[in-house]
């Protein structure tokens, strides 16, 4: 069977008997794929500190007769990353960008756009752009890529545009904004959304990966998004985001 070969970001990895590891990567032109790395534990030329979380690694591989497994034949590491995997803040900050991707994408569904929002946010770390400003912005770009693109631009009970006089609140399973006199009485929805914020969150969708970095995103603003965000994911998904409580440990 030939061998082909894939850019891909390594999100996950955990070891297979004895000597192999499982890899789970995002793949530029596959998508997310899981691959077996035969003897990675043993191989020091083929795979050693080449297939650890967050590095760009460029995979051959031999795609499974009999299931969606590729066999990875090597790992050539093109960015690896480092300073994610040697402080906390930035590692809370990557692990929560690789688990929105793990949660939010199939097996073998490419979507160059997801892969190139991860290389953007990886990056932004590991120039020690702020955690929390990464993860808030990556947040939102990938609900947009996924197909979940939040509305903010008005409240979706009275229509009215925002208005810095009203705060706003999202409703989880939905994604769109209520003005808090259309939430009276409504006391599950806690968690405000300024104006601010929404004007911040509203550019952040409209910019190119390039302009990204330089929104000036406020921890404030920043923290807002990523509550909001987390509710409403969690309820698309109908699951938890383990690593979100790392993410808020991080603030303290
Ligand atoms: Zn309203």
């Amino acid at each position: 069977m030939n061998v082909s070969s894939t850019r891909c970001l390594v999100l996950k990895t955990a070891d297979h008997g004895e000597s192999d590891k499982i890899v789970t990567l995002f793949s530029e032109n596959l998508g997310k794929v899981t691959g077996i790395a035969k003897g990675a534990k043993r191989s020091k030329k083929r795979f050693v500190n080449k297939l650890e979380p967050f590095s760009r690694i460029l995979v051959s591989y031999k795609p499974s007769r009999t299931s969606t497994l590729l066999f990875i034949a090597e790992a050539e590491l093109e960015h690896a990353f480092l300073s994610l995997r040697q402080s906390y803040q930035k590692y809370a900050g990557a692990m929560y960008l690789c688990e929105l991707i793990l949660r939010f994408t199939k097996e073998k569904d490419p979507e160059c756009g997801l892969f190139s929002l991860l290389t953007w946010a990886l990056h932004a770390l590991d120039e020690g752009d702020r955690p929390l400003k990464i993860a808030a912005l990556f947040h939102i770009r990938l609900l947009d890529i996924a197909g979940y693109r939040p509305e903010l631009e008005c409240c979706s009970q009275c229509c009215k545009p925002i208005s810095p006089k009203n705060t706003y609140t999202m409703q989880p399973g939905i994604g769109a904004l209520l003005c808090n006199q259309c939430r009276s009485g409504n006391t599950m929805l806690t968690r405000q959304l300024s104006v601010q914020t929404l004007k911040f969150l509203e550019k952040a969708q409209g910019v190119s990966l390039g302009h990204l970095s330089r929104l000036q995103l406020p921890d404030k603003a920043a923290r807002e998004t990523l509550y909001t965000l987390h509710g409403y994911s969690c309820s698309l998904l109908q699951q938890d985001i383990h690593s979100w409580k790392n993410l808020m440990a991080t603030l303290k």
